[in-house]
């Protein structure tokens, strides 16, 4: 029995190496076979986008998309990814944002660090208008994450009829509405305003309809910074909807948040107005950083009519005693109706003449400065520091509460209202480096205020859903592989207001079309950023530009 055993193990291995010859001669060379995939991702639990419990499973990319879904042997795949157990969820979308200097670090560090792979960008009121060129630029400067941009508002009306404080000619109408026609045809994803800005708050209602209409027409969507987020952020709720209303297009609310102090704890009722909204079948959503602070100009806390004609008319208004005197007087009063009693809840981000300012608040450099403690005094260095050319500053002027009510709403997607930052001597609000890894760590892991599948859906498929990115947003075959994997037990903001420039932890891949750009928490020279281009972009004559 055992020889013969042995003895037919024997010839069979003969026989098997013979073959292996026979066969190295008819295929010559012998060559391995070519994988199926270009990557797979194995061993991660899956939260897909859609709001469903994980699930475990491995992901295999093809050609920059995901080509299947379930076990894959990592045989099959060129390289693997051992994801560990860790989360694997889709790449973050963030939907507010101020990148129109992108191109000029192309890495766009603080937001792949903190797994997103795509931006909106051209938000409140405030882009290019040349959408074609300014997206066209991917071509020659690739990007490590997708852009799309809105057209804003505020930057069309400044170039038809400059920062005037009245209403268009029927002229300078025609060419707002040119300048946004052509950029919904060359990919803008919608509309923005910003009707607390300087030329966007010289704009009546009528006016921002006129242009909504065109938007409308080629399938955008509205994004507004409204008119007030204060006293008056009710009305600005219901200019915003009946925007969206008479132009007949989805009315996406920018940074909810309710900045009045005497108005804390009132967002059962803004919330509820958009509530209602959708209850009567209009589209309206929200978005909103995670943080009890906003950022933004000194300006805007300074009078709109001391700001028209822009600002050497202001200089010169400035100049006026009397004219001074009524430009305190409004501010003061402003601060008044805001709830806050004197200006210490306003703290310098970057101001270019004296950087010694930056990171502290208006009270703090008043009394530094003039060694005065008093509401005017702090105004007057507030007009001094504009006339010195303005400062970006950091307003604390929210509560949790409110926060934590916006961001369990169904309809709250996270964005960052950031920058591609620079590590540099500015104190910028943490939220450019921290703001998605905040909702994980702080609010859904420590907190458990929301589901980790839900917050992934605020980051992703809500985000692509509203602004129109059809393939992206969700673990789903076939859509682009733009992937983050983090371990949810230590993701961790590490950004604060006092030391912003750090960037957060727990973060182990970012891949963006397939491509990975984090990898061991570091950077890699992929750039495999695309254009995402509005759906007016497929109704011209021009070449469709698919997204990858
Ligand atoms: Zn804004």
């Amino acid at each position: 029995m055992k020889t013969s055993l042995f003895k037919s193990a024997l010839l069979g291995l003969i026989a098997l190496a013979l073959g292996c010859l026979l066969c190295g001669r008819v295929d010559q060379p012998a060559r391995a076979q070519a994988p199926t995939y270009d990557l797979v991702i194995v061993n991660a639990r899956i939260v897909d986008g859609s709001g469903n419990p994980w699930f475990r499973g491995d992901v295999a990319i093809k050609d920059g998309r995901i080509a299947r879904i379930g076990r894959i042997a990592p045989e099959t795949a060129a390289k693997t990814i051992d994801a560990k157990g860790q989360i694997l969820a889709p790449g973050f979308i963030d939907v507010h944002t101020h990148v129109e200097s992108i191109y000029s670090t192309p890495t766009a560090d603080n937001f792949v660090r903190m797994g997103v792979t795509s931006l909106v960008t051209g938000n409140c009121g405030s882009s290019t208008t040349n959408v074609g060129q300014f997206l066209g630029r991917l071509q020659e400067k690739p990007l490590a994450v997708n852009l799309a941009t809105l057209i804003g508002h505020g930057s069309v009306r400044r170039d038809a009829m400059g920062a005037e404080d009245r209403a268009p000619t029927p002229d300078e109408l025609k060419k707002m509405e040119s300048l946004v026609e052509q950029a919904m045809k060359d990919g803008a994803v919608g509309l923005s305003t910003g009707l607390i800005y300087v030329p966007g708050t010289y704009a009546k209602t009528d006016e921002i309809v006129d242009l909504a209409r065109i938007v409308s027409r080629y399938g955008g969507l509205y994004a507004t910074h409204m008119r007030n987020e204060g006293d008056k952020v009710a009305d600005a709720i219901r200019e915003s909807i009946s925007i969206g209303e008479q132009a007949g297009l989805p009315v996406e609310i920018s940074h909810f948040k309710i900045s009045n102090k005497k108005l804390w704890g009132q967002t059962p009722m803004t919330l509820g107005l958009v509530r209602e909204a959708r209850a009567r079948g209009l589209s309206v959503t929200v978005d909103q950083y995670a943080y009890t602070a906003s950022s933004t100009s000194l300006s805007s806390r300074l009078p709109s009519w001391l700001q028209a004609g822009g600002f050497e008319e202001a200089k010169k208004r400035l100049a006026d005693k009397a004219t001074r005197e009524r430009a305190i007087n409004d501010t003061k009063d402003a601060l008044k109706r805001s709830g806050f009693k004197d200006y210490s809840f306003a703290v310098v981000a970057s101001y270019g003449p004296d950087k010694s300012f930056n990171g502290k608040s208006i009270a703090e450099i008043t009394k530094q400065v003039r060694n005065k403690t008093d509401v005017t005094s702090q105004i007057e260095q507030m007009l001094a520091m504009y006339e010195a050319g303005g400062a970006s500053m950091i307003y604390h002027g929210m509560n949790e509460d409110d926060v934590k009510r916006i961001m369990q709403e169904p309809f709250t997607m996270i964005a960052s209202d950031a920058g591609v930052r620079q590590v540099d001597d500015s104190v910028p609000h943490p939220r450019g480096y921290g703001n998605n890894v905040r909702v994980l760590g702080h609010y859904v892991r420590d907190l458990k205020l929301i589901s980790l599948e839900d917050a992934i859906r605020k980051m992703t498929s809500l985000p692509a859903q509203t602004f129109g990115f059809r393939d992206r947003g969700m673990i789903r075959e076939g859509f682009a592989a733009d992937l983050v994997i983090f371990d949810e037990k230590t993701i961790v903001d590490q950004a604060t207001y006092d030391k912003p420039h750090q960037f957060p932890l727990g973060i182990s891949y970012v891949l963006v079309n397939g491509a990975v750009v984090l990898a061991n928490n570091q950077l890699t020279e992929a750039r495999p950023g695309v254009g995402l281009r509005g759906p007016g972009y497929a109704q011209t004559d021009n070449q469709k530009i698919s997204n990858r």
